[in-house]
């Protein structure tokens, strides 16, 4: 039955010719497709639509790494603003810190549901970060669009408990007038003058919506861990495998790691930097580009 099927028309020029009556075997002759050429058909399409189809989605990724970019760099220059108002003091950035003390830190109140400094609502509540000292530096200068720039378009998870995808993505380098992790032969650095070469030191990055909660994103610098990925915050890899990171002489670049891989917390489907392969190149990348020695 199937090797009879007959998709096709009837040849449209096929007229019955009543001077040569035609033969039972012409009167059944027709253009028709038979079920294996229709197979081929079908596999070309569907090998056409998986050459296009990724193609046609790469622009949207690209679209979304250059809106992070530029989110990474309007929060560099109002970091570098707020200092240049401050004499060349950095804005706080301690942790989870509540909103009663908005003097404080450059972003308040921790976003995780269950996690430090959190309370009901905090994680969608884009009120909050406004508050803190980077605040007015955004909310001020034309064309800037907060709070979204608080947030890379690209993080669309919802954590466990939470009411929406997190308010923001980004986090502080802890070195950054944070505290001190791991060593005591890092600098903390509470003044721009303190840093030898600005162009070497993070400032913000993406984290991982699996672990961001408080403001920073904590670097361990002891000796003993290099080599290994020991940190309890990771950076989010969503833009094909790439990172925006915001450096303190003001550059933000999308920097592609050697090595990512889908997340271990709660949010399975985050890709992050790969935390398992030793020795992992990418935390020696990272953690050269946190603090300088004293
Ligand atoms: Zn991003």
């Amino acid at each position: 039955m199937l090797g009879s099927l007959h998709i096709a028309m009837t040849n449209g020029n096929h007229r019955p010719n009543a001077a040569s009556p035609s033969t039972p075997k012409e009167k059944t002759q027709t253009r028709a497709f038979t079920l294996i050429e229709l197979l081929v058909v079908i596999a070309t399409i569907a090998i056409l639509a998986a050459i296009l189809l990724p193609a046609h989605s790469r622009p949207k990724n690209r679209g979304e790494g250059a809106l992070c970019l530029n989110n990474t760099k309007e929060l560099l220059l109002a970091w570098l603003i707020y200092a240049s108002d401050n004499n060349g003091k950095l804005v706080g950035n301690p942790g989870a810190v509540p909103i009663t003390n908005t003097n404080r830190s450059w972003c308040v109140a921790g976003q995780q549901p269950g996690g430090v400094g959190y309370q009901q609502g905090y994680e969608t509540n884009t009120v909050l970060f406004m508050h803190g000292l980077l605040g007015p530096y955004v909310r001020t200068r034309p064309y800037v669009r907060a709070p979204k720039i608080f947030r890379c378009p690209a993080d669309k998870f919802i954590f466990p408990g939470a009411r929406g995808p997190f308010a923001r993505s980004y986090a502080m380098n802890n070195w950054m007038n944070g505290y001190v992790l791991g060593t005591t032969e890092a600098i903390l650095y509470t003044r721009e003058a303190q840093m030898r070469s600005p162009s070497n030191l993070f400032v913000f990055i993406h984290e991982d919506p699996n672990t961001i909660d408080d403001g920073t994103i904590a670097i361990d610098l002891s000796r003993s861990t290099t080599n290994s990925w020991n940190n309890s915050n990771t950076a989010a890899a969503l833009h094909n495998g790439s990172t925006n990171i915001g450096f303190a002489d003001g550059r933000a670049e999308l920097h592609r790691w050697q090595s990512t891989m889908k997340s271990t917390g709660k949010i399975k489907t985050v890709i992050t930097v790969n935390t398992m392969v030793r020795p992992n190149i990418d935390a020696n990348w990272l953690k050269k580009r946190t603090s300088e020695h004293r």
